[in-house]
């Protein structure tokens, strides 16, 4: 399991994998994303990171590994990279999966929130998410499964075919579930 590591909060993300004995590798170049079977876009601002990941020449690359099947999973700005469109000009995303996205939609720091979810698929009880500066989901696409959603209807968490996205930080709680389930979803030969 690869974790991007050019910015954001990576290190969580292979804290909670190794709790969930998941053996995971940081990725800041095309050799190391070549050598994953899946991989994890962090949350971070996403800005800075489309910016690194041009610099790093991975942008191509990552489509690739995505579009060749690979189960990706992004977090936060990881999701806003995912998307197929952003209600923002900046940053560019990757356009792997078909939502739109308002970037820091439910609104500015002090407006973090945790919030239980009923997730489809996922046993024992609500997953307490936490949502930081999170990017609100304005549109889904056909082909895109709801995982999860706010009380108001608005989708927090997605998956379409090999890639995943939710909106908060899985990676910032003590609950591995989500890693889990992404962990199991790269093992199924289905994708
Ligand atoms: N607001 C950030 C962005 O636009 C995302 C926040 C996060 O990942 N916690 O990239």
């Amino acid at each position: 399991m690869g974790v991007l590591a050019l910015q954001g909060d990576f290190a969580e993300h292979q804290d909670m994998l190794a709790a969930a004995g998941v053996p995971s590798c940081q990725v800041r170049t095309v050799a190391e994303l070549e050598a994953c079977g899946a991989l994890i876009i962090p949350g971070g601002e996403s800005t800075t990171m489309a910016k690194l990941m041009d610099a790093y020449g991975l942008r191509s690359p990552l489509m690739a590994f995505a579009r060749g099947g690979r189960p990706v999973w992004g977090t936060c700005a990881g999701l806003i990279m995912l998307a197929a469109r952003l209600e923002e000009d900046r940053p560019a995303p990757l356009g792997l999966m078909d939502i739109t996205v308002r970037r820091n939609g439910y609104g500015r720091q002090v407006d973090s929130f945790s919030a239980p979810l009923n997730v489809k698929g996922m046993v024992g009880g609500p997953f307490h998410a936490v949502f930081i500066r999170a990017p609100v989901i304005t549109a889904v696409g056909q082909g895109v499964e709801v995982l999860a959603a706010l009380e108001d209807g608005s989708p927090v968490a997605v998956r379409a075919g090999n890639l995943l996205a939710t909106s908060f930080h899985p990676e910032l709680t003590r609950d591995a579930r989500f890693h889990v389930a992404f962990w199991e979803m790269a093992a199924a030969p289905s994708h």
